[in-house]
């Protein structure tokens, strides 16, 4: 039985030990990415409610890795995070994005307006503000065509720690920010106050149910507010032609899903633009 136990334990750890190992190999493989050209910024469509026009466009990171093929952020975001990976990332992604979003202005097929996401370890970064904010420079974009999504876990601490400095300093210089996700966090409606934010996105998960009666009332709720607050809305996860047409109504302003466009490389994005853009 001791035998036994042994062996068990002796294949449990080389089983953390290959889970370890294929983690760092993970690590390496994808600060060579960053560097080869790998990370791509994909492109959503983000559409206006009331009259159907492009809004915006949200940048979703993929990796087109060279053996295990196209990767979603659900794969080699968490092992990004853990090796400290996530500013040099986001800011590989942005500074792509931007370029494309360049190069549609200069085509004059679209006045673009691309929101980027943040990883918590970015907006703490005490270089944000002068390597984002150069970047947008050399990028010729103005300011008010970028957007910041940020998580509301990126703002559990003080008023003074980094995060919030960062997140004033971008607010000043003109660059909306947008609270990701809302509706799924603990302490979203005292952050709405304390923060300098442009807008909330609303989780799928409050959407999908529409037009479900305790589903409405909530996002009736929510939109009172936002007009209260004068924040703008962007419904995220809109699938349904049943499910625009209601937050339509409702007034919410903007919708984002499957419904309108799924996440696109730049070259079918670039595409789409000049079927939809104008
Ligand atoms: P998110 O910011 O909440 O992005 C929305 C996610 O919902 C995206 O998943 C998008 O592809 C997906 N989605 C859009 N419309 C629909 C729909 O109608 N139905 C369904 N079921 N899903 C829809 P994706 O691209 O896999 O990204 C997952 C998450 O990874 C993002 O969630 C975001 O938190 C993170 N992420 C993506 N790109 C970046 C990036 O460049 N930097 C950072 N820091 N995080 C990123
Ligand atoms: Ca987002
Ligand atoms: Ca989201
Ligand atoms: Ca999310």
């Amino acid at each position: 039985a001791k035998n036994s136990g042994g062996k068990k334990a002796q294949a449990f750890q080389q089983h953390v030990r290959d889970d370890i190992g294929s983690m760092q190999k993970l690590q390496l493989d994808l600060t060579d990415a960053i560097r080869n050209g790998e990370i791509e910024p994909w492109f959503q469509p983000q559409v206006r409610l009331a009259d159907g026009r492009l809004h915006g466009a949200e940048v979703l990171v993929r990796w087109r890795h060279p053996t295990r093929g196209l990767l979603t952020p659900d794969i080699f975001l968490p092992a990004a995070e853990r090796a400290g990976l996530m500013i040099d990332l986001d800011h590989a992604v942005w500074k792509s994005a931007m370029d494309l979003a360049r190069g549609w202005q200069d085509a004059d097929v679209w006045r673009p307006v691309i929101s980027l996401n943040a990883a918590p370890d970015t907006i703490s970064d005490p270089y944000l503000i002068e390597r984002f904010l150069r970047a947008v420079q050399l990028s010729g974009l103005e300011a008010d065509q970028v957007v910041i999504e940020v998580l509301e876990t990126t703002l559990i601490n003080g008023k003074d720690d980094l995060a919030s400095i960062n997140i004033d300093s971008l607010a000043e210089c003109g660059i909306a920010l947008e609270l990701d996700d809302f509706g799924t966090g603990y302490a979203s409606l005292s952050k709405l106050t304390q923060l300098p934010l442009a807008g909330i996105k609303l989780d799928r998960s409050l959407i999908a149910p529409l037009p479900d009666h305790a589903a409405d009332s909530v996002v009736r709720a929510i939109l009172a507010l936002a007009a209260e607050l004068g924040l703008h809305v962007i419904a995220e996860g809109v699938e349904e032609d049943a499910q625009a047409a209601h937050l339509k109504e409702r007034g919410c302003n903007v919708g984002q899903g499957y419904g309108f466009g799924r996440p696109m490389p730049p070259k079918e994005f670039t595409t789409w633009l000049s079927a939809n853009a104008k």
